[in-house]
């Protein structure tokens, strides 16, 4: 991609009302940009990475034999009636109507949309287990939605739902479920702990947070030294004083949710002894939008973002510095690293030495290529995580980017 034509540019400062570091450093940088409170675009190199999220996400479900599909958004009030949740989550549900003044909501989350395909398509325990999921838009009336794209009122979110026979065939499967998350935020690079947690309004048992730890989460997680699992402090029992402690930010949730639903909503099945029972059911979320925000809150410096190799939206951000001789050295590289399957950021701009340079420390691409008259036949190469920069041949380059 030629920066020259990369939408949109850089900005020299953040937006007034930014608060938190993923909003100003995602808007200044071009990945995203608020409609209003709580409403984000995410631009095309926001865009990128959270596909990138996605895809790490996506290979881990579907490892777990998770079937992706896409259900819609605009759900008729009829069906949130049946478990109750139309009235008890009031508060987090958008509503409207329509001109004929039937009744709507906006998808907060999915489990009666589920529960009605699995009352439709399942009626032997030979259709179970099921495992399904998507990647789609979540609409929550979020109270306070301040700290950039971590808390949206209109966020990504992949929600995977799984039913099943029996409860020891649920929990099995939870986890599984549990392993697949912590791969995946192992992939991603994050420093987290899976946390205990309440089920809100969603159920009455416990639950399972991935919580990355950061100074800047709304929550506090309690662990013991060894202890494999720690606890969200709402359902923290015992003397906090023995329990390390750090604020935390949730970036995935798993739940257990048993017959709750498919008793509301008659879900049943026939069994191998001919009764009728109800589904075991589980449902299990990632938010990508605030995964990505999250990334940018602990991986950051003064000058801006640091991202990985996984999520980067380029592998390579490309420069060429002016000067009477060397120019066109820049284009040649860059033809051969896309060639080679790199996917490269080349600032062909014709701006300022320090503007390039600033924009290349705010953007975070990992790895930095300079070519000038200084440099001769070779390239200069430096990571965003370090100070020292390396002149390398073409081959060593691509050998780097290989690793
Ligand atoms: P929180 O406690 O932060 O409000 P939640 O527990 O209500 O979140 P879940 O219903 O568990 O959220 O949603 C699953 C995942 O979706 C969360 O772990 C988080 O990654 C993401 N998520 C939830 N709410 C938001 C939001 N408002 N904006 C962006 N991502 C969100
Ligand atoms: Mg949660």
């Amino acid at each position: 991609m030629r920066q020259s034509q990369l939408f949109p540019k850089t900005k020299k400062e953040a937006p007034k009302d930014a608060e938190s570091i993923n909003h100003k450093l995602l808007v200044r940088a071009g990945f995203m940009d608020q409609l209003m409170a709580g409403s984000w675009t995410l631009l095309p190199m926001g865009f990128k990475v959270v596909q990138k999220i996605n895809q790490i996400i996506r290979e881990e479900i579907n490892a777990v034999g998770g079937q992706e599909m896409l259900m819609p958004l605009l759900h008729p009030k009829t069906i949130w009636n049946e478990t109750g949740r139309w009235d008890k989550a009031d508060e987090i549900m958008y509503k409207l109507k329509d001109s004929r003044d039937k009744e709507y909501a906006l998808s907060f989350t999915h489990e009666e949309i589920v529960m009605d395909l699995l009352r439709k398509t399942i009626s032997s325990y030979k259709d179970l287990p099921v495992s399904i999921y998507h990647f789609s838009t979540k609409f929550r009336n979020e109270l306070r939605a301040k700290s950039g794209i971590l808390r949206g009122r209109e966020f990504m979110m992949k929600d995977l739902y799984s039913a099943h026979a029996n409860e020891v065939d649920l929990m099995e499967y939870y986890e599984k479920v549990k392993v697949a998350y912590s791969k995946i935020f192992t992939r991603l690079g994050f420093n987290f702990k899976i946390a205990k947690a309440s089920g809100g309004v969603f159920t009455d048992k416990f639950t399972h947070e991935f919580q990355v730890l950061s100074d800047v989460g709304e929550d506090t997680i309690y662990w013991k030294e060894g202890d494999e699992e720690a606890v969200n402090e709402e359902v923290m029992e015992g003397d906090k004083a023995e329990y390390k402690s750090a604020k935390s930010i949730e970036v995935g949730n798993i739940f257990p949710l048993g017959t709750f639903y498919s008793e509301r909503m008659r879900a049943y099945f026939t069994d191998r002894d001919g009764g009728k029972k109800p589904i075991w059911f589980g449902s299990y979320g990632i938010g990508p939008t605030r995964v990505m925000g999250t990334w940018v809150e602990v991986s950051h410096d003064d000058k801006g973002i640091i991202w990985s190799k996984q999520i980067a939206p380029y592998d390579v951000h490309l420069v060429e510095l002016k000067s009477d001789s060397g120019e066109g050295k820049a284009e040649k590289i860059y033809d051969k690293l896309k060639q080679m399957g790199f996917d490269v950021l080349w600032d062909d701009r014709d701006v300022s030495a320090g503007e390039k340079f600033g924009d290349i420390d705010l953007i975070g691409i990992p790895v930095r290529l300079v070519v000038s008259d200084k440099t001769g036949d070779k390239i200069e190469h430096k990571e965003r995580t370090s100070d020292k920069s390396e002149l390398l041949s073409f081959e060593e380059v691509a050998r780097r980017l290989q690793e």
